[in-house]
């Protein structure tokens, strides 16, 4: 038996660099890192969706 467990669920970006969350939380603590940093933090991008 095939198990589909993908959620239909939106998905956060953050569109500074991209990357994909599920939690808006990340979304939008990528978004302030990336904004002030100009870069990625990898302790926030670990949570990111991976395509
Ligand atoms: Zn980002």
């Amino acid at each position: 038996m095939e198990q589909k467990s993908i959620e239909k669920k939106e998905l956060y970006r953050c569109p500074e660099c991209g990357f994909e969350y599920r939690e808006k939380e990340w979304a939008e603590k990528c978004e302030a890192w990336c904004r002030e940093h100009k870069s990625c933090n990898l302790e926030i991008i670990q949570h990111a969706v991976q395509k």
